[in-house]
């Protein structure tokens, strides 16, 4: 649908042609000690600063500097509403209305505060089906609900798996689980593009099909957020997680995403753990009151926000609004197909790709498996100036971002790769 072509003049070429080219300059590319930068293709693990957020976070250093506690009704960004700036532009991002979606906490502690919610597991329906190679965090966290509420997690977790000698999931499987032990099934929480293979399932597929069981289902969006067009409302999902410092560029260990579907805005009889910031922001300071609970996914928040991550992303989900998520999807879907096109003139011999080959079953990742390769290869391509990602077994994970990744980054990338595989 493109017509790709080989050679580095047609990289360079869909560079110049790329009207967010220009995006590039405007984040900090790591370099190697001659200063030439790196080609980074691990924006799914941590992505690259952009050169606004220090000015962003100086703005909130100096406000404390100068105003003190002050700060929260008078700096320029006021901290007490702060989370409000955030609300409706990560909402943009993920497919959500403001009223869904609150930035919080951390992803694996999100996780658990929805479980606390939507987990509610009875004699008969407490078992949670997670995907089998779900990211270990998650996993950990499943396991330890399902000990918190007495189950035994060996048979209280249902794996959905791939055949054998398939990487990928389908959703047939997921049918037959459902139809054998659906009514035994309380949750249904999947990690919504799967870190390890790229697979980029379908939550509204999987939300219905939980729902025709009696299930409530949750996913994890942590490779998705700022990678493709989630639509989480219209999914329907209970709930959603997901992180800001993968694809979100917020920088390590930053506040991470929540969303609670509409459905949920005003249901204040659904259990949740509270503190004084789910409560109604107009009495919130009369510290006296009877607890009242906000409406909205905010109601799920507990503390007062640390402003200086908020800050970070505030940068962040600034340029993502000011270009559109639907436009980065656009380019994305390019660069990558551009990137696997690459990847095919090296040969099926050398080169496997477990990443689905269907872009809307797909973000920006590609997961490969080069044919006779160790940790090895990895460490010669790290040497080449390239930052990837190697996981056990045997796969690399490379994620060119549409927001600062060219297509020339692809070209020298692929280059690089065959010059390494030709000397195996
Ligand atoms: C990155 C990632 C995590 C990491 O969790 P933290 O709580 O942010 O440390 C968890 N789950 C998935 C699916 C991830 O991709």
């Amino acid at each position: 649908m493109y017509n790709y072509k080989t050679g580095a003049d047609y990289a360079k070429e869909q560079d110049r042609k790329d009207d967010l080219s220009h995006y590039r300059n405007q984040f900090h590319i790591p370099k190697d000690k001659h200063g030439n930068a790196l080609i980074y293709m691990t924006g799914n693990s941590l992505g690259l600063q952009p050169k606004s957020t220090k000015a962003y976070i100086n703005q909130e250093l100096e406000d404390w500097a100068n105003l003190g506690v002050e700060g929260h009704f008078e700096a320029k960004n006021p901290w007490l509403q702060y989370h409000e700036f955030l609300n409706k532009s990560m909402a943009n991002v993920v497919g959500a209305k403001p009223i869904e979606v609150i930035v919080m906490n951390t992803l694996t502690a999100n996780l658990h505060f929805m479980m606390v919610s939507f987990y509610k597991p009875t004699k008969t329906r407490y078992k949670i089906l997670i995907e089998s190679d779900a990211f270990p965090s998650d996993k950990f966290a499943v396991e330890s609900q399902l000990r918190h509420h007495g189950f035994d997690d060996k048979d209280g977790l249902v794996l959905w798996k791939p055949r054998k000698d398939e990487a990928l999931l389908r959703y047939e499987d997921l049918e037959t689980i459902l139809e054998n032990q659906g009514d035994e099934i309380a949750l249904i929480m999947i990690g919504g593009i799967n870190y390890y293979t790229g697979q980029y399932f379908d939550l509204k597929k999987i939300t219905e099909l939980g729902y025709k069981h009696g299930c409530k289902v949750g996913f994890d969006c942590a490779h998705g957020a700022g990678n493709v067009e989630l639509n989480l409302h219209d999914s329907g999902a209970d709930f959603a997680v997901w992180c800001t410092y993968k694809y979100l560029n917020s920088g390590p260990g930053s506040l991470a995403g929540c969303f609670v579907h509409e459905r949920y805005a005003h249901d204040k009889n659904l259990n949740r753990f509270t503190g004084w910031w789910s409560h109604n922001k107009q009495t919130r300071f009369n510290m006296r009151n009877e607890f009242d609970v906000l409406p909205g996914a905010e109601g799920w928040q507990l503390s007062n926000p640390p402003i200086l991550s908020m800050a970070a992303i505030k940068a962040s989900l600034d340029m993502f609004n000011e270009v559109g998520i639907k436009k980065l999807s656009e380019k994305s879907k390019k660069l990558t197909g551009y990137f696997e096109f690459l990847l095919k003139q090296l040969g099926e011999d050398t080169i496997q790709i477990i990443t689905p080959r269907n872009p809307k079953e797909r973000g920006c990742q590609l997961s490969i498996q080069v044919k006779n390769a160790d940790k090895n290869l990895h460490n010669k391509l790290t040497e080449a100036g390239v930052i990837s990602d190697w996981r056990e077994p045997d796969v690399i994970r490379c994620a060119p971002v549409p927001f600062y990744n060219s297509f020339e980054d692809v070209y020298n990338l692929v280059e690089k790769l065959k010059s390494i595989t030709d000397n195996i």
